[in-house]
């Protein structure tokens, strides 16, 4: 790794379509800004090309300017420059009212805007004279860009040495464009290496295996800082983590009108999907009112069925237990942090989770993460179809969250095989008990041994889940395209 930082700076181009913080629906969002900017920190040259969508969070770019106009695709396409979080991004607005729609995804054409956005944004490389060295692309919504690439612009002497990383951050959507990408692409990657091994097998990644690399996200270390962090009221370290974490757990308290009592907190933040547990968060809920603890869940289901269903849950929660359950069922970036923050434990109870932010952000926090580690009785049998509240699922193990979550009880060896300390808890299985098994450790640690609890705080939020070796893994991947 050494080596690599001596070689000369590379010009990296993402093609993306989320960015936190303006246009973020989930963790795509935090690492197209995240690893950009851990790239740049390394003295390389990063743009983004992105789509101006017309919910743009507009306060979080600066220096916003309008550049240009194309034509192409049979509308013309405005090019309009600013800044996101350091970082120089080109937004594309086509007159054809593509991003004019209120939202990144759910309109039903999304594969057939995203594919024109792609192509639009190699055409404003090429028209612009860049000569990247890499075009980064992700998932399937900019998939298309490794074969646009290679089928209409390699004869362009800008774009004629250009390579394509292809980063598959959730395997579940667009099968068809992932694969269609793993032909083109000169390197691609995933979000942990559990997923990459998972994965390995499946028949859009089996024949590229040569070039296939399981790199683990990082979190970035300005953006999650405790110390430095206008949405919490104390700043900390991991040297006044209790006095900090108290302060955050009676602000998020008094923001939410809970009991402002010293009760263990369960924080919940995510994407309320089949994916992400659902029946497991219930569950949990209601396990961690038994325990006398408080929960506060802050999510949003993209399916208006679930939405409901939760906001029925809410209804009935914000009755019984006003003092010790609130569910914030909208999408709340400023409410996440004091959530990460005022939280003992952050649960992510994923059916599957190819990386997983939440529980990496939650030990930044100081905040222990309680995670559903593998599928149990099912988990050596991969592809096995579970009935699951309606849906069905292939039952995969969660992968990022046994390669970064290790259980204070079960896994110190494998803890310490990475460098390690034990941090936090988990659970088998997909069931209540596995969530009873975790939990009830959890908090009855807290009531029970609150001095060792509180040098576990400590020691997760020592633990580094940055950028800082993952950046260089990639920027290592970046050369070898070129070999
Ligand atoms: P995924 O990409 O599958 O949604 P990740 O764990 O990779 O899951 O990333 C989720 C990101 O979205 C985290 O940064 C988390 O804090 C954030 N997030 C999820 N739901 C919400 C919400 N309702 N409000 C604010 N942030 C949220």
């Amino acid at each position: 790794v050494g080596g690599i930082l001596k070689e000369p700076p590379m010009h990296v181009v993402h093609i993306a379509v989320e960015m936190a913080p303006i246009a973020k629906v989930g963790g795509l969002g935090d690492i197209v800004t995240s690893l950009s900017r851990a790239v740049q920190d390394l003295n390389h040259n990063v743009n983004i090309v992105f789509p101006k969508y017309d919910c743009l969070k507009f306060e979080h770019v600066t220096d916003f300017h309008y550049q240009r106009c194309y034509s192409w695709g049979g509308t013309e396409i405005e090019v309009w420059i600013g800044k996101v979080e350091g970082l120089s991004v080109y937004f594309l607005d086509p007159q054809n009212g593509f991003f004019s729609t209120g939202c990144v995804y759910g309109r039903g054409n999304d594969a057939q805007r995203f594919g024109f956005f792609c192509h639009a944004a190699l055409e404003f490389l090429h028209q612009s004279g860049f000569h990247p060295d890499i075009i980064h692309c992700h998932d399937w919504s900019s998939a298309p860009v490794a074969w646009l690439l290679k089928d209409h612009y390699m004869h362009y002497d800008g774009l004629s040495k250009s390579r394509v990383v292809f980063t598959i951050h959730n395997l579940e959507f667009g099968a068809h464009f992932i694969a269609k990408a793993m032909v083109y692409a000169d390197k691609a990657t995933t979000v942990s290496h559990t997923y990459s091994k998972e994965v390995a097998g499946n028949p859009a990644i089996a024949p590229h295996l040569h070039k296939f690399h399981g790199i683990l996200n990082g979190i970035d270390l300005d953006i999650w800082d405790p110390f430095n962090d206008k949405f919490i009221p104390v700043s900390y370290n991991s040297e006044n983590v209790i006095e900090g974490k108290q302060a955050a757990k009676k602000a998020l308290q008094q923001r939410l009108g809970l009991k402002k009592s010293d009760l263990p907190l369960v924080g919940i933040i995510s994407r309320l999907t089949h994916q992400k547990g659902i029946h497991l968060i219930k569950h949990a809920i209601s396990r961690t009112l038994e325990l006398n603890g408080q929960v506060v869940l802050l999510g949003s289901a993209p399916d208006p069925r679930i939405q409901n269903d939760f906001v029925n849950l809410a209804n009935q929660l914000h009755s019984s237990h006003a003092d010790r359950a609130r569910l914030c069922l909208n999408y709340d970036e400023p409410l996440s942090h004091l959530i990460y923050a005022g939280s003992d434990f952050i649960l992510v109870p994923s059916i599957f989770e190819p990386c997983g932010l939440t529980q990496l952000t939650a030990m930044r926090y100081g905040s222990i993460p309680v995670v559903r580690k593998t599928g149990g009785a099912y988990s050596s049998l991969n592809n096995v179809l579970l009935k699951c509240t309606n849906t069905v699922f292939r039952l995969l193990l969660p992968q990022g969250l046994y390669d970064t979550v290790f259980d204070v009880d079960n896994d110190k060896a494998r803890a310490e095989a990475q460098g390690l300390e034990p941090n936090g808890f988990n659970f088998d299985g997909a069931d209540g008990s596995g969530v009873d098994y975790a939990l009830n450790r959890a908090i009855t640690a807290w009531y029970g041994a609150r001095d060792w609890f509180n040098s576990l705080c400590k020691t997760v939020m020592e633990q580094d889940w940055s950028w800082n070796r993952p950046a260089l893994e990639y920027i290592e991947l970046y050369h070898a395209t070129k070999k």
